[in-house]
């Protein structure tokens, strides 16, 4: 492994790991996570979205959902997910702000019931991405950006070889990020082949 204090490296990947944490984002960390099963290959990356209140951007309600710190009394629409322990490795803000609540070694409590590439339970085994947003609803170019240099960032330390949305691992139940969300400008900005992509990525 390259040092930590190596400005070689850091600037040679543009990414800068240190037990999962990412330098470049900043760190939020939540209690809501565990360990990954031994042996698991982490291959995926999960795109979701979300925003609180729904259509709501800018301020701090997905971090203090993700942190256990939301004030479930503070808006209608919270006290229908009251009590609700969840999480993502990463969030991307309307802005492209890069925050991150998890470390990529652990696990994230982001997916749920799942199944993508043949394996179930994709918590156990990938990193999920939350884009501030609303299912289909456009995201920000900055968002673009912002993801785009997540995915390369996390494909120099991790084994990433599926990009996929929540739609995607758990269809019929969950879809975000939605039809807003452009699969083609992704996979074009990122030059990885098509079989990495869900097939509305062609
Ligand atoms: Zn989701």
């Amino acid at each position: 492994m390259p040092s930590a204090t190596d400005p070689a490296t850091a600037r040679r990947g543009g990414a800068h790991w240190q037990q999962g944490w990412l330098a470049e984002a900043r760190a939020c960390p939540s209690p809501n996570f565990g360990p990954r099963p031994a042996g698991a290959v982490i291959d995926l990356i999960v795109v979701h979205s979300i925003s609180l209140p729904p259509g709501t951007y800018g301020g701090p309600e997905v971090e203090q959902l993700f942190t256990n710190t939301l004030d479930w009394d503070a808006h209608p629409y919270f006290a229908t997910i009251r009590g609700l322990e969840v999480s993502a490795h990463f969030f991307i803000r309307r802005t492209g702000e890069l925050i991150q609540f998890v470390s990529a070694d652990d696990r994230a409590w982001h997916a749920g019931a799942s199944h993508w590439r043949g394996r179930s339970q994709c918590n156990d085994d990938s990193i999920g991405v939350e884009l501030e947003g609303l299912e289909g609803e456009r995201f920000e170019p900055a968002q673009y950006q912002a993801l785009v240099r997540l995915c390369r960032a996390l494909k120099t330390h991790y084994p990433i070889d599926h990009v996929a949305g929540h739609e995607h691992i758990a269809p019929g139940r969950k879809l975000d990020p939605g039809p807003g969300f452009d699969w083609p400008r992704l996979r074009r900005s990122l030059r990885w082949p098509l079989h990495r992509f869900p097939a509305s990525a062609r």
